[in-house]
């Protein structure tokens, strides 16, 4: 290719996975400039805050280097209007060779301020005689992103845009089209040739809009079509266990045990679960329901199904807090029916494991319970049956995958989450599911009040807290802990329950953290379970699943820096018994806008759907929780999954459409999707290998 030689040609390979033509033709820029409008010096003044990249056009003079601790070039630009000092720190000899007297030049970058003048730090530079070389014209400048490495090796804005202009004049007119005719006319899209010579050179707002567009749309449709027909050949071809043995142990416990009426919504997710139970196929389901819908009672209620039937079910969970929990819960819910419940975690003594490994290989033990130690090689079931992941966004498709595997039939396979993502996201997130949802939770509850308060107003707000527990009540107060800065928030938490404990007396107060041996956690979570302390101090590791119904009131310090998810998992904890319960959002006096937003939203809903929704909005998709170890690796070059939310589900529509009509995708007008998913198929396991 025109300008890359072999060295350049590697480092393009190394830096940013461009190895071939169509890796560069695809490589999108991240945004673009106007460059139809060159700046004065005086006009930046005009400016409030950061300067945009901007052109300006005049003659560079007074070159010197200065030589010191950091080397560097200097020179003064100069126009009609005024100057502004440039900098370089790399390149020094060639700029300095480059650069002509008395030569007009069109310089290119944010400009900042330094020393109280303008100044440009590694401008883009090129004569203004010979400017618009490139044999694309357009007035709309692409900026690619780049790298230190790279741009030590000349790959400039400049450079990459003049090799994406050789590339393309030499193989646009030889494109062939990736999508068929009758969708590029149904969909009214721009062709492909069309959309990729704008995507790199817009022609006009109005076509970089449609060629962004165009290329979001093909690349969702093309995920959800490979999606849609994964899901029909498992629907064809799995083979799953047959659970449709009479319900004895479910209505023993059913009729004697349940202590409460189950929910309509919690009856018509069983009712879809056995469904799928009962049919010959695998099951893969999600189950979704915010924070205190009562999936745990769902879980047990499956476990029993699959023992009526002689099969082993096992539950996993993300902490051993949450594990231990359940095994309480659900131990003291069987109370004397004959059904084998053990717990299986990290701290499992090595001698409790042996038995356990013998019980559950001669298929004593019913349902398992535990953590990531479920997983590990030597945990060998007898039969297992039924596999459910609880918090599963915690869990990677690779860890789930291996419980799969237990097995030479695949078990039935039931995860549940409580952060609700829409439904066409979560399928194309977490691969091929069918998703249930609860959208109820249980009567009789209080919607918990929340409340924002700042640093300032703590004593009132402990005065509120130390109320609640004259009545009987319990607290919790989370501290937030964030990796970066684990050291210093560990001395935060530390402090925190000093200024606790020096505040209550007269009140025990119990402490959790994530550095904590499970041992002590266990046994600091059963004071505060047992109600023998009466405020629990913790680190974020009680965000998932506990469960202390006497708890009334969930204090968040620095609430700042927690996610809306996280506070919403938080907030989860109390409300669980009939009493009003509340949240409390403590926070410094400084907030940026965005932060605001958050906690007055939290203020505002109890809904988990609505807080997903505006987490989603404010965050973006890109840090949902568990996106990055979904496993699913969408390769999105362009599309968004957050901002383009509805192009995903209209996508998805239209693939349905064509499936429904074309199952195999055996009609000739459909022959261009068969090819393209066949290369699609091709490059993801290229890039699987690389990666
Ligand atoms: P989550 O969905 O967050 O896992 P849990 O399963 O922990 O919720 O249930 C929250 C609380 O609600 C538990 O104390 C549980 O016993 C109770 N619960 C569950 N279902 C019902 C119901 N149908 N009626 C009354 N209480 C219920
Ligand atoms: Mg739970």
């Amino acid at each position: 290719m025109a300008g890359v030689g072999p060295k350049r040609a590697e480092v393009l390979g190394k830096e940013l996975n461009i190895n071939t033509f169509y890796d560069l033709l695809y490589y999108f820029p991240f945004r673009y400039v106007d460059k139809s409008r060159i700046y004065t010096v005086r006009e930046l003044r005009g400016f409030e805050g950061d300067l945009p990249l901007l052109q300006v056009k005049g003659k560079i003079h007074s070159m010197r280097v200065v030589p010191g601790k950091v080397r560097r070039l200097t020179a003064i630009f100069q126009d009609e209007t005024g100057s502004m000092d440039l900098v370089w720190f790399k390149g020094i000899s060639y700029i300095q060779k480059s650069i002509k007297p008395n030569t007009t030049y069109i310089l290119f970058k944010e400009p900042t301020i330094f020393n109280g003048r303008f100044q440009m730090a590694h401008p883009d530079i090129e004569e203004a005689a010979q400017q618009e070389q490139n044999k694309i014209k357009s007035n709309i400048q692409a900026i690619y992103s780049s790298t230190e490495v790279l741009k030590n090796n000349y790959f400039s804005n400049k450079a990459i845009s003049k090799m994406m202009s050789a590339l393309l004049s030499a193989v646009l007119p030889t494109l062939a089209e990736t999508l068929p005719p009758h969708l590029v006319a149904s969909q009214k899209l721009l062709g492909i040739q069309a959309a990729l010579l704008n995507i790199h050179f817009p022609q006009s707002a109005q076509l970089l809009q449609q060629a962004q567009h165009r290329l979001k749309w093909e690349e969702l449709f093309y995920v959800e079509l490979r999606l849609l027909r994964q899901r029909a050949k498992r629907v064809t071809e799995s083979k799953g266990f047959v659970l449709a043995a009479p319900d004895n142990e479910v209505k023993t416990f059913y009729h004697h045990h349940l202590p409460f009426q189950l929910t309509a919504a919690q009856t018509r997710v069983l009712q879809e679960i056995r469904r799928d139970m009962r049919s010959s196929k695998q099951m893969n389901r999600l189950l979704q329901g915010d924070v205190g819908s009562g999936k745990t009672i769902v879980a047990l209620l499956c476990s029993l199904i699959a023992a009526d039937n002689k099969f082993q079910a096992c539950l996993m969970a993300p902490t051993e807090i949450l594990a231990t929990q359940h095994y309480h819960g659900i131990a003291s819910l069987l109370g004397d029916m004959n059904f084998k419940v053990a717990l299986l975690t990290g701290s499992t003594k090595k001698q409790n494991r042996i038995a356990l490994s013998e019980q559950l290989q001669n298929g004593e033990i019913q349902l398992l319970i535990g953590t990531h130690a479920i997983i590990e090689d030597n945990v060998q079931f007898a039969n297992l049956g039924l596999v459910i992941i609880d918090e599963q966004h915690r869990f990677g498709v690779a860890q789930r995958s291996r419980l799969w595997s237990k097995n030479a039939q695949p078990p039935h396979v039931l995860v549940m989450t409580a952060t609700p993502i829409p439904r066409t996201l979560a399928m194309t997130l977490y691969g091929d599911l069918d998703i249930s949802v609860i959208d109820q939770l249980p009567p009789g509850r209080k919607p918990i009040r929340t409340v924002h308060y700042t640093d300032t107003q703590r004593g009132k707000v402990y005065n509120f807290l130390e109320e609640q527990i004259r009545q009987g009540r319990q607290a919790y107060i989370v501290y937030p802990l964030i990796q970066e800065s684990e050291k210093m928030d560990y001395e935060n938490l530390q402090e925190g329950y000093q200024m606790v404990c020096k505040r209550y007396p007269h009140y025990k107060i119990a402490m959790v953290h994530g550095q904590m041996k499970p041992a002590q956690k266990e046994q600091q979570m059963q004071l505060f379970v047992q109600n023998q302390a009466q405020i629990l101090v913790a680190t974020s590791v009680i965000e998932v699943g506990v469960n202390v119904p006497n708890a009334s009131v969930m204090l968040i310090e620095s609430s700042e820096r927690f996610g809306l998810s996280a506070m919403h998992q938080l907030r989860g904890r109390v409300g669980r018994g009939a009493d009003q319960s509340y949240c409390v959002l403590l926070s410094g006096v400084q907030l940026s806008a965005t932060t605001r937003q958050r906690l007055q939203i939290m203020c505002s809903t109890n809904n988990g759907f609505e807080i997903a929704d505006a987490d989603l909005r404010l965050r973006g998709y890109g840090d949902l929780d568990g996106t990055k170890q979904s496993g699913i690796s969408l390769n999105l070059k362009i599309a968004h999954l957050g901002e383009d939310a509805h192009l995903l589900e209209a996508s998805r529509n239209v693939a349905e459409q064509i499936l429904e009509e074309d199952r195999f995708l055996a009609n000739e007008k459909n022959k261009i999707l068969l090819q393209q998913l066949g290369t699609i198929e091709k490059r993801r396991v290229d890039y699987s290998v690389i990666s």
